[in-house]
């Protein structure tokens, strides 16, 4: 219970007031979600650092979900907006760089260390995302009506003053947001489209269900850059947030497609964690792999998904970032989708 509480608040914690992604804490009611926070902690002096890549394409790493632009000849397309209270820093790092017009904004899923942002930049670009992020981010003030109550309960007995305050809040916005207020993509779609700028051509494509139902992942022919958006946590245990149609199976066909389709050579910027190569790429299937592989076997031998938990441990893997917070429910994911 403390396990599943202390994930409820650090997430939140990072979701900050008023957020629109709350179907991950819903998550936490339901099984002991581990937390897929901790991966935004950065020491201050992390806080906006830019890596210029090729084309004209960069990678801002921040706080929360790292965010990649590219600078075309009349405007900056953006992907993914971290939180509110940083998207004005976001947008000053990108002036910084150009003094073109931010005109679109490409969220890879509906968490809210990706699209907390999306207010700001909503006055003036265009936000586009997967179906799902806008009809998850559309419902998360009846899932707060519905879930946080419980929560609040429970943070009053515990005699916690900062939780009480947040999910009273969180309650409260939920009651009095109008949905059209929400900074919800206002151009969403199904399986796969272009944006074209200049000689570059921006293709998104939606996976297979991986980190939520809704991931996309950007593609930049012409500078061969790829944002995978969550699909990818660079030398960092994932979230499988199964809540929102997460799947472990999901991520192994996800990074397959992926991987199949873009020139070895392609520069990755993961969700979280550093900018890499495909071959970095190759690494976090293989962790999803061993972890399926894993889940597989002790299923096969019979083994209830409570002694698998208990003995599961892939040492290989301990010094990525979270292993200890969520490598467990990386199993426990791949356990309840084992044949
Ligand atoms: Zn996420």
């Amino acid at each position: 219970m403390k396990n599943r509480f202390a994930f409820v608040v650090s997430f939140l914690a990072c979701v900050c007031f008023g957020h629109p992604d709350l179907q991950a804490q819903a998550a936490s009611k339901a099984s002991p979600t581990p937390s897929p926070t901790d991966h935004h902690d950065r020491k201050p002096d992390d806080i906006f650092r830019l890596k210029p890549l090729s084309g004209n394409v960069y990678a801002l790493y921040g706080r929360g979900g790292n965010v990649g632009f590219f600078v075309g000849p009349d405007a900056v397309l953006v992907i993914d907006s971290q939180f509110k209270e940083i998207a004005p820093g976001i947008v000053a790092q990108i002036k910084g760089v150009s003094d073109k017009p931010i005109k679109f904004l490409i969220n890879t899923h509906h968490h809210g260390d990706h699209v907390g942002g999306n207010e700001v930049f909503r006055p003036f670009a265009m936000i586009l995302a997967h179906d799902q992020v806008r009809a998850r981010m559309l419902a998360s003030p009846v899932d707060i009506q519905r879930n946080y109550p419980a929560l609040l309960e429970e943070a009053k007995k515990a005699g916690n003053a900062d939780q009480v305050k947040f999910f009273s809040e969180q309650i409260e916005w939920a009651k009095k947001v109008k949905v059209e207020d929400i900074a919800a993509p206002i151009l969403t779609y199904d399986s796969e489209f272009r944006i074209h700028m200049g000689d570059e051509t921006i293709q998104v494509w939606h996976l297979p269900p991986a980190h939520t139902d809704g991931d996309s992942v950007v593609y930049f022919e012409k500078a061969k850059v790829l944002h995978m958006g969550d699909d990818f946590f660079n030398k960092v245990i994932p979230f499988i947030d199964v809540s929102a149609g997460g799947s472990a199976r999901g991520y192994l066909a996800a990074l397959d497609k992926v991987i199949a389709r873009v020139p070895a050579d392609t520069t990755v910027i993961p969700g979280h964690g550093e900018v890499t190569d495909v071959a970095g790429l190759k690494s976090f299937r293989q962790y999803i792999a061993d972890v399926i592989d894993a889940a597989q076997k002790a299923k096969s031998a019979g083994k209830t998904k409570e002694d698998f938990l208990k003995d599961v441990d892939l040492p290989a893997y301990k010094d990525f970032s979270g292993y200890k917070d969520r490598f467990k429910a990386n199993a426990a994911a791949a356990y309840d989708e084992a044949r």
